[in-house]
């Protein structure tokens, strides 16, 4: 059955791919917005806010590649297709996507990178072209360097010839935007906008570009939900020292957004004279444009905003560093933070009572990934503040645990079993945080073997969570901590171990990280600072185990204090238990034995009240087994 099935779903994907692509590569030869003929068109992931998930009206590589994975760039020639995307996507682009592309495997050493691989299939004085809203600076620049050294050229083009060929394209979405008052922010905006120019002060700038969507969010102390699960809404904004310009449909802008950006003519009662002025979103090039000409003050953008604002602001007049926006919403203020622990504690109430009722109803054969997750998130509805998840729950049996990214869809949709792993990563937005936790177990009987990766796994997070380091130590210097159980028996996975996540913003939030790759994580650890702890091991065709807890840096105490550089270590904030039946009680070490231990309290001390009192006393006495001691 399920064989056939997907045979009649490649059949499918092939003729629609093939006919897109046609297309595509007629706009590439002869469109008007082609002064010459592309060789090549280049089709990245983002949105023009280089966000990480985008609106479904920006799902271009999704549309042209049939891969629904949250990363990759699509590069189409006159005759070939080629997707480059990381470890955690191999398995599902492999299966989502037909024969007329081809799959580039990002992370392995035999994978061109996207320069070479162009170089290498280009005629001479080849013409790439791509929306230059869509590539960063960061990126733009070493390929455009990269082709122009090897006689090619890197094309902007002001149209996206995938929009022309996108006959059904959705329309940009335009919801209501949440005022977020002070209870949850623990800063007004306009003591974030002083703060701001504090920063542009001390780098001599006098405009600041703003285009990353959760830095504006987080500025203005407003969400939306332009973008499922980034509680996001499409905007720009740029701060100088006398001015606050929101770029933003005017249709957003009801009553109480009004009043909370001082947008009638209010003021507020703290006698500040920050005014903002609200420009339409399209009007930011523009604007950009017209303030080159005004004398020599300075221009700040990020090398992570679009390469077509930055290339219209000359050279000599760019400030070109990370916006300070985005570190100071890393590091979380008290107000944050509670607020953050306050979302976990709603969400490991809302975990228990979802795994209790998991290891009663398996048994019986009739819950799937789909409806597992279903029951997860009408669970989680339950909760105060709750908002909406904060991804697509991850809810996997067997093999599809091994596809890192796996999202159930009536296609792949597996019972559970006694018989194998489950696999569940979940997340919720609350008004006063943003959840991520993973929790692997099996209601059966677990092989050895399983036992054994689950174990190493575990001995990762937690070597990882009590390691003690200096300030200044930047995340990818400590992602090792987290391999070295699976390493000892040539065992590893193939993603980062830990993104940043926002209060009540993107689950994937930078600067910081905690990765191999040193691009991704490098910023130094701050006290404040909220990062995920999330090893794994993956075996194709099998099973996957995943553990995943939201940790905050703390101070640590440390006998000595070598320098006077202060130490710094980490406090978990989700509080759910870890399946002990799934440990391999001979490979794990005293101290580990007694973190867990300590975790499991911990849990016992902070959920177990919370349930009985919202009256879910079959969860509690799960909890209750499920944080006995271990020996
Ligand atoms: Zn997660
Ligand atoms: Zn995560």
């Amino acid at each position: 059955m399920v064989t056939s099935r997907r045979r009649r779903t490649t059949f499918k994907m092939a003729a629609k791919t093939t006919n897109l692509l046609m297309k595509l590569r007629s706009l590439m030869k002869n469109h008007s917005y082609v002064s010459e003929p592309l060789h090549a068109y280049i089709i990245p992931t983002g949105d023009a806010h280089q966000s990480e998930y985008v609106a479904p009206c920006d799902c271009r590589r999704e549309f042209i590649t049939g891969f629904t994975g949250s990363a990759g760039t699509a590069i189409v020639t006159e005759k070939a297709a080629a997707l480059w995307t990381d470890g955690r996507y191999y398995l599902q682009a492999e299966k989502q996507m037909d024969e007329n592309w081809k799959l580039m495997k990002d992370g392995l050493p035999d994978t061109p990178s996207q320069g070479d691989w162009l170089i290498k299939v280009l005629p001479e004085g080849g013409r790439v072209g791509v929306d230059p809203f869509l590539l960063s600076t960061e990126t733009w620049k070493p390929l455009s360097k990269q082709l122009r050294l090897a006689g090619h050229s890197l094309v902007p083009v002001g149209q996206n010839l995938v929009d022309l060929v996108w006959i059904d394209r959705p329309p940009p979405p335009n919801n209501n935007l949440i005022v977020l008052s002070d209870k949850y922010t623990g800063k007004s905006w306009q003591n974030k906008v002083k703060a701001v120019r504090d920063k542009m002060k001390e780098k001599k700038a006098e405009y600041l570009i703003v285009t990353a969507l959760d830095e504006i969010a987080w500025l203005f102390n407003l969400r939306g939900s332009d973008i499922e699960y980034n509680p996001v809404f499409f905007s720009y904004a740029v701060v100088t020292m006398t001015s606050v310009n929101l770029f933003i449909d005017e249709v957003k802008l009801d009553k109480q957004v009004m009043n909370h950006l001082q947008l009638n003519g209010s003021r507020g009662t703290t006698g500040d004279d920050i005014t903002i002025t609200v420009h339409p979103y399209g009007d930011i090039r523009k604007f950009v444009e017209s303030f080159q000409d005004e004398g020599n003050g300075k221009t700040w953008i990020s090398t992570k905003s679009s390469f077509t604002l930055a290339d219209l602001i000359p050279k000599e007049k760019r400030v070109t560093l990370p916006c300070p926006i985005s570190l100071m919403k890393a590091v979380k203020n008290r107000v944050e933070i509670d607020g953050m622990k306050q979302a976990h504690i709603k969400d490991a109430v809302t975990l228990c009572e979802y795994f209790s009722w998991l290891e009663k109803m398996v048994p019986k054969g009739n819950v799937t990934e789909v409806s597992a997750a279903n029951k997860l998130e009408a669970i989680k509805r339950g909760q105060e503040d709750f908002v909406s998840l904060s991804f697509s729950t991850i809810s996997s049996v067997g093999s599809n645990g091994a596809v890192i990214h796996y999202k159930p869809t009536e296609e792949t949709d597996r019972t559970l079993s006694t018989e194998e792993i489950y696999l569940c990563d979940s997340g919720a937005q609350y008004k006063d945080g943003t959840t991520d936790v993973t929790r692997t177990m099996h209601f059966g009987t677990p092989s050895g073997f399983e036992k054994e990766a689950f174990t190493r796994v575990a001995k990762g997070h937690i070597n990882l969570c009590s390691a003690i380091f200096p300030c200044g130590v930047k995340g990818h210097m400590l992602d090792t901590l987290a391999r070295t159980a699976l390493w000892d028996v040539g065992l590893d996975y193939m993603h980062g171990t830990g993104h940043g996540v926002g209060a009540f913003l993107n689950v994937h939030e930078g600067p910081c990280g905690i990765s191999p790759r040193v691009s991704l994580a490098d910023v130094s650890l701050q006290e404040g600072m909220i990062l995920s702890d999330e090893p794994g091991y993956y075996e194709d065709g099998q099973f996957g185990v995943r553990i995943e807890n939201l940790m905050l840096v703390v101070k640590a105490k440390t006998e000595h204090n070598f320098k006077n550089k202060g130490f710094l270590t980490f406090e978990p904030i989700t509080l759910v238990p870890l399946q002990t039946k799934m440990l391999a009680p001979s490979l794990l070490t005293e101290k580990e034995i007694n973190w867990l231990n300590e975790y499991h309290d911990k849990c016992r001390d902070m959920i177990g009240p919370v349930l009985l009192e919202q009256g879910k006393k079959e969860a509690y006495d799960w909890l209750m087994r499920e944080t006995e001691p271990l020996a």
